[in-house]
């Protein structure tokens, strides 16, 4: 049960009550706990405990063979609870008719001990009727079932106090997390906003510069306005992955699952970002064991987790590296993998990637942005689908995310997705959004 019997019962109650039994018995008691150690005895005389203890089995034996009239006796209730036993109440040494003198002196001389102090030990132990025993027996078994309901309750106790700690560190855990979240997320917020109002300001000091032709504005003002883009990009991109994970949380965001090719999809996903790719000096490879594959997923939410997983994968390798996507048919899985050769991510660091506002370690390239929502998105949208994420990540080697989602086909829904159209201007928005934080102007 894991527990010691004096953690879980009140062991200074429990032996007030067998000191008043004893007072009123004149029988000693005792409790001991399930690995024998005495945890309360009462009325156990000292001289008596001595002789007892250095002569117990030839007591016993002497006592079995020879007379059994004489044989001292105990009375032994096991505590059980919940099924395991727990300790043992005793009622120890007493005897059910008067002890024969006699008897105890031959006794004394066989086992060679002091006949004067063994009979003077003998007449200090009770005598307690034979019917008055098996009536005190059943008293007894209350008592032990009793204990064992002390017992019981106290371990309940305990566990539901555990349980509240482990809560309360949780709650502590969250609250900090959260605090932690809006002291990150008023600087993610503030530097693309700080960036907008610095490029407006610019671009009216060049709108009113006297010093520049109209050629020079309209070029000086361009640069502006796509900062001004990637930056408000950036921050549409943050309030989508706060609105989405927020209405994860209160289940307010559903899948629209229809059958469509998954493997097209993440292909044409994969080719949509080798922009990106040529413009951070990087290589894409795309690898799949099968051409096609018809499942039921939502195409949005799997863009989304495939793009977030490929623009960490760009921001978190340098130059020069490589970024592979497999879509592996397993049968009833299928399994997609997104793998870098970039920084890689810290041992202590991968337990708590997926949760909500992680961040690792930045890029050495140290232009990078993290909200930390990123991959605790990934992991829901993933979930949504009844699928799991993985990731293998080593320092200095690379990380590779691996997804298997469950191979489901929805009856009646005939209709194959239309082709996954990556030259939509959604599709280029969507992009441009998911890679905002990595797309140096
Ligand atoms: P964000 O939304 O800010 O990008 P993520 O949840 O996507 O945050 O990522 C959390 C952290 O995980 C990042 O700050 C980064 O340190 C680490 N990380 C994620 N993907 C990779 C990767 N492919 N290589 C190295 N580190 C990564």
């Amino acid at each position: 049960m894991g527990y010691k019997l004096d953690e879980i019962i009140n062991l200074p109650k429990i032996k007030n009550m067998l000191d008043n039994l004893y007072c009123a018995t004149n029988v000693p008691y005792k409790v001991v706990d399930s690995e024998g150690r005495i945890l309360i005895s009462t009325g156990l005389k000292e001289i008596f405990k001595n002789i007892h203890n250095g002569n117990i089995n030839n007591i016993n034996d002497l006592g079995q063979i020879k007379n059994l009239d004489q044989i001292m006796m105990n009375v032994d209730i096991p505590i059980i609870a919940e099924g395991n036993h727990i300790g043992t109440l005793s009622m120890v040494h007493f005897f059910v008719t008067k002890p024969d003198v006699e008897y105890f002196k031959i006794q004394a001389r066989e086992l060679e001990i002091d006949e004067e102090e063994y009979l003077k030990a003998v007449n200090e132990i009770p005598v307690f009727d034979i019917e008055k025993v098996k009536n005190f027996t059943s008293f007894l078994f209350e008592i032990g079932d009793m204990i064992a309901e002390m017992a019981v309750n106290q371990i309940k106790l305990t566990e539901l106090s555990n349980k509240l700690n482990k809560q309360y560190k949780k709650i502590v855990k969250c609250q900090k997390e959260r605090t932690d979240f809006f002291a990150n997320i008023s600087h993610e917020l503030r530097t693309p906003i700080n960036v907008i109002y610095s490029a407006i300001q610019v671009s009216k000091c060049v709108l009113n510069s006297e010093n520049l032709d109209r050629q020079n504005k309209e070029s000086k003002l361009s640069k502006y306005f796509d900062i001004i883009k990637q930056n408000s990009y950036r921050l549409i991109k943050l309030i989508n992955n706060l609105i989405d994970i927020t209405k994860i949380d209160a289940n307010y965001l559903n899948l629209d699952l229809v059958n469509c090719d998954i493997v097209e999809i993440i292909k044409s996903i994969t080719l949509s970002i080798q922009d990106f790719i040529i413009s951070r000096e990087l290589n894409l490879y795309f690898e799949t064991n099968v051409e096609n594959k018809i499942m039921a997923c939502d195409e949005n939410k799997v863009e989304r987790i495939i793009l977030n997983l490929l623009s960490n994968a760009i921001k978190y390798t340098d130059r020069g590296g490589s970024i592979y996507v497999r879509v592996i048919d397993k049968g009833n899985l299928m399994q997609i993998s997104v793998k870098d050769t970039g920084i890689g991510i810290p041992l202590e660091k991968q337990k708590s990637i997926f949760d909500r506002f992680s961040q690792g370690e930045k890029s050495f390239s140290g232009i990078q942005q993290s909200s930390g929502i990123g991959l605790s998105l990934v992991k829901a949208l993933v979930e949504m689908h009844e699928g799991n994420i993985s990731l293998n990540s080593e320092c200095g080697e690379g990380s590779e995310f691996i997804i298997e989602l469950p191979v489901k086909v929805i009856k009646g829904n005939s209709k194959v997705h239309r082709k996954y159209d990556l030259n939509s201007s959604s599709k280029v928005e969507n992009i441009n959004i998911e890679f905002s934080d990595i797309y140096a102007i």
